[in-house]
């Protein structure tokens, strides 16, 4: 059993595991005490794929690992010395363990001479890292999670902690269940999370300043505000007074502006007046946006204004999205920033030119995400080297990203698996991935874990640190990347961070620069700073007290806020507000989590959601088809009505791309308007326009192989499978109108001309089935109706795909009678720990009269692994219950 950290989300959970796979909650990690979600637990399945990359590849053509790192190097070299080095960029990923992002930044901004490395942290939590630097002097985060559970009050701000954050959900669950602390959602949409939520304010999008300037108003007008922290000129406190009340002239105002009751927000203002332990958890729905910065300068000002920072139970804490985000702004890993948190300021150049002892150091600040793949699109970049994200897909504006990557003259991509970004490389390089490489990661609360290696990567697959040490090496860098593996590339990043520190720098862990491969093998989680000659504990709180941050005086800032709406408002062309997000079980573009078919089973296709209101005034019917349009893109999605939106406003996931549904990923339709001070984008408020599509029929087709499905119209998306692949289909078009109807099917089966082909057609009703068997085992199967309801239900065929067919089964398949009394409603896994589906769920809670968690835990096991679908758990009792409630 070896101890690791889990890869995938920010809060960054000690994971037990096994080279088969075997994955359990580490009892003795700080972040989670034993502790997983479903993803989590699912990773021993991720283990293993056939899919993997596993050797380099040049133009498609497999070669070996020389000529792969010599083409790289020799063409970067010759893009250095014309046009020169901001020719040459690096986006980079918060998936990065420490020393791979280490490494990364070393080679770009000290030796190739630009500073032109972003990442994909710029999409996750550049505004927050502002505005930590405007407020504290310093990219620092001032609590830890033990703070959740010494709250009283926890208010959570643009953050479905319960779907994203999912064991920091819990321990909040289990804090509340034992002292009663009040929780206040402030979202938008009313998400998992709301389910434990005491108030649940849901603004109108963007308007998170307004919400906490007349916080700071209210404060003030109430007495609240500590004078220890507000009465120093340096501080601003009173332009940051001065422009809350510009944003927030009244309540009304506010409420107003926000579109909330004034009695709701009247009760937030008091409860968080009133309660000193106050915690405040922000997420992507406020760092996601052309105004981030401000909205967490907005949160921070109310903490400093009453001194509720740095203490148990109180400050502002932002969830980083990504397991190593927070390593990756230790070592520079924007483009704004150099190592060890410093900047570009000439001292902190220097600085770094003399420790690396830099051939070529850059000296001002890079691209930014959007910047750099414009400059890739305008030809300024003509070498770009992209490690372990997948632009192509998660970029805004998707589409112009693609054809920037097209036009531009050299791409390499580092990536585990195949993705809509290795698509588009001239030189792919398989990565070795988690469980097969050594390194740290640093989660939210600023606590330094180790990743460990516990089985071989693939093939060739390499860690991506070595790659780019052979990159540098190649380039003439020898003596500078001459690092043997990644204890010696974290002692020199420790070492980094103290050189020449007097404390003027908070991140510093000069005392683990002189770790030997023991110490770093056995190495335990904990929390920088970690100074030299201060002891081995760590640091849990740090700015307990008005003078003790990273600014020339010592003392925090407050931050002018003024109120800036949407970066693209709504008009009559595209009355809708299209926000993005993630769901429970999936991760990023789904290169991991989506090759787990149980992870599929509690969300399988991308939805758009959308209030009953706007559907009926728009004629769309649940279920239905609508194309969303957007000013840079357009879809077709099926829709769900419910009224957990905003009237106005439609949520579509982030994950789906290319390689699982016709939809393709929603980025595309995402503009790339940015936050003027941390380049981070706006994901959540573009402006569409919705039509409804009439569906003519629908179609599921059970395949043994993903091969792409043949072009449009129509709408599709897959569902892997243990043995296969199921992809629903539905078309607005009339399947008797194609030209080649034969042909089509033909294709969809994937059917090889020595396949047996069995058919039953009935035009007049609109119902054809189609089966396709290869040596007597049942390859694919397809199913076109007028109406869904025609359909048979895909998991039940599943069992028969891949097996053996007998001439009765034939007929069977084809009458759709295998086990076809399952719904798509059986089938959505509400506990993918336990596979309870909601019709099981809602059977046993009336038969067995369940009517608690811990009812339900005890008689299905629902619940009681991860964790992950308690709220979801939550609901349907209460709408079981209140179905069977006698009539008032
Ligand atoms: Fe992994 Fe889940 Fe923990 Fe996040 S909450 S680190 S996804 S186990």
């Amino acid at each position: 059993m070896i101890r690791t950290t889990c890869p995938y989300c920010g809060v960054g959970c000690g994971i037990l595991a096994t080279a088969d796979g075997t994955i359990a909650g580490d009892p003795e990690h700080p972040a989670n005490r034993g502790r997983i979600c479903s993803k989590g637990a699912a990773l021993g399945e991720t283990l293993g794929s056939t899919a993997r990359l596993s050797h380099p590849q040049i133009r498609g053509r497999t070669t070996g690992w020389d000529e792969a790192l010599d083409l790289v190097a020799e063409t970067f070299r010759q893009t250095i010395s014309a046009p020169g080095p901001d020719a040459v960029a690096l986006y980079v990923s918060g998936q990065l363990l420490t020393e791979d992002y280490y490494v990364a930044n070393k080679l770009m901004k000290g030796f190739i001479g630009s500073a032109n490395i972003d990442t994909n942290s710029r999409l996750c939590m550049a505004s927050s890292v502002a505005g930590h630097i405007r407020a504290f002097g310093e990219d620092v985060v001032p609590g830890c999670y033990d703070d959740i559970e010494a709250a009283d009050l926890v208010v959570l701000v643009g953050s479905n902690a319960a779907w994203c954050h999912p064991v920091l959900y819990q321990r909040l669950v289990a804090a509340r269940d034992a002292h009663g602390t009040r929780i206040v959602v402030i979202d938008p949409r009313r998400t998992a999370t709301c389910e434990i939520a005491d108030l649940h304010l849901a603004l109108r999008p963007g308007t998170d300043v307004p919400v906490f300037a007349g916080l700071l108003v209210h404060l003030v007008e109430t007495g609240c505000c500590d004078p220890a922290w507000t009465r120093s000129p340096a501080a601003g406190f009173a332009a940051a007074l001065d422009a809350a009340r510009g944003a927030a002239p009244s309540l009304r105002a506010v409420a107003a502006t926000a579109d909330l009751p004034v009695a709701d927000l009247t009760r937030f203002y008091d409860c968080f007046a009133l309660t000193e332990r106050t915690v405040s958890l922000y997420s992507q729905g406020v760092n996601q946006s052309a105004a981030g910065t401000d909205k967490v300068n907005a949160i921070i000002n109310c903490h400093l204004a009453t001194g509720r920072i740095g203490r148990p139970g109180m400050g502002p804490l932002s969830l980083t999205g990504q397991p190593n985000a927070m390593g990756g702004r230790e070592v520079g890993g924007l483009a704004n920033q150099l190592a060890a948190h410093t900047g570009f300021a000439a001292a902190d150049v220097d600085r770094v030119r003399r420790f690396w002892n830099a051939s070529h150091m850059a000296i001002r600040p890079g691209l930014k995400a959007v910047e750099l793949f414009n400059a890739v699109l305008d030809g300024s970049v003509k070498a770009l080297w992209i490690i372990g994200t997948n632009p192509a897909a998660s970029m805004p504006r998707a589409g112009g990203v693609r054809e920037a990557l097209n036009n531009c003259p050299f791409v390499v991509v580092s990536d585990c698996w195949p993705t809509e970004t290795t698509r588009l490389a001239d030189v792919v390089l398989p990565a070795a991935g988690w469980g097969e490489k050594d390194g740290t990661v640093t989660n939210s609360e600023r606590c330094i874990s180790r990743q460990r290696a516990f089985r071989p990567a693939p093939g060739e697959a390499r860690p991506d640190w070595w790659v780019v040490r052979e990159v540098g090496r190649r380039m003439g860098w020898g003596e500078a990347f001459r690092y043997r593996g990644p204890a010696e590339i974290f002692r020199e990043h420790a070492a980094l961070s103290a050189f020449e520190n007097d404390g003027g720098r908070i991140f510093d862990i000069g005392a683990l620069a002189e770790l030997s491969d023991e110490d770093y093998d056995r190495f335990q989680p904990v929390q920088w700073p970690l100074r030299r000659g201060r002891g081995a504990a760590g640091t849990s709180r740090l700015f307990n007290g008005p003078a003790k941050f990273a600014t020339a005086d010592g003392r925090a800032r407050f931050v002018a806020t003024p109120y800036r709406p949407l970066a693209e408002p709504t008009d009559r062309e595209r009355p809708l507000v299209l926000n993005t997000g993630r769901v429970r079980d999936q991760w990023h573009t789904m290169t991991r989590s989506g090759r787990v078919p149980r992870l599929m089973t509690h969300k399988s296709a991308p939805v758009l959601d959308i209030h009953p209101e706007d559907a009926e005034r728009l004629g769309l019917a649940a279920g239905g088809l609508a194309r969303v349009e957007s000013g840079y893109g357009a879809t077709v999605l099926p829709v769900r009505l419910t009224a957990e939106q905003r009237v106005g406003e439609v949520f579509a996931p982030m994950h789906w791309t290319d390689s699982f549904t016709s939809s393709g990923p929603v980025d595309r339709l995402v503009g790339a308007v940015t936050d003027p001070v941390s380049g981070q984008p706006e994901l959540k408020g573009t402006p569409v326009c919705l039509t409804p599509l009439s569906t003519r029929w629908r179609g599921c087709l059970l395949r043994r192989v993903a091969a792409p499905l043949p072009e449009g119209p129509y709408w599709w998306t897959r569902v892997p499978l243990d043995r296969g692949h199921a992809f629903d289909l539905a078309g607005w078009e009339p399947l008797l109108g194609r030209p080649s109807l034969d042909d089509w099917v033909s294709r969809l089966l994937g059917a090889p001309p020595e396949a047996e082909l069995i058919a039953y057609a009935d035009p007049g009703r609109g119902d054809f089935r189609f089966a396709s068997i290869i040596d007597g085992r049942l390859d694919a199967c397809l199913f076109l109706a007028r109406l869904a309801a025609a359909l048979p239900a895909t998991d039940a065929l599943v069992t028969v795909l891949g097996t053996e067919i007998s001439p009765g089964m034939r007929r069977g398949l084809l009458a759709g009678r295998v086990n076809n009394h399952a719904t798509t409603e059986d089938a959505q896994a509400i506990c993918v720990c336990f596979a309870v589906g909601r019709r099981a769920l809602c059977h046993a809670i009336v038969e067995r009269r369940l009517t608690s968690l811990s009812e339900i835990g005890a008689a299905l096991g629902a619940g009681t692994n991860c964790g992950s679908c308690l709220p979801e758990l939550q609901q349907i009792l209460r709408s079981v219950q209140r179905k069977q409630a006698p009539a008032a």
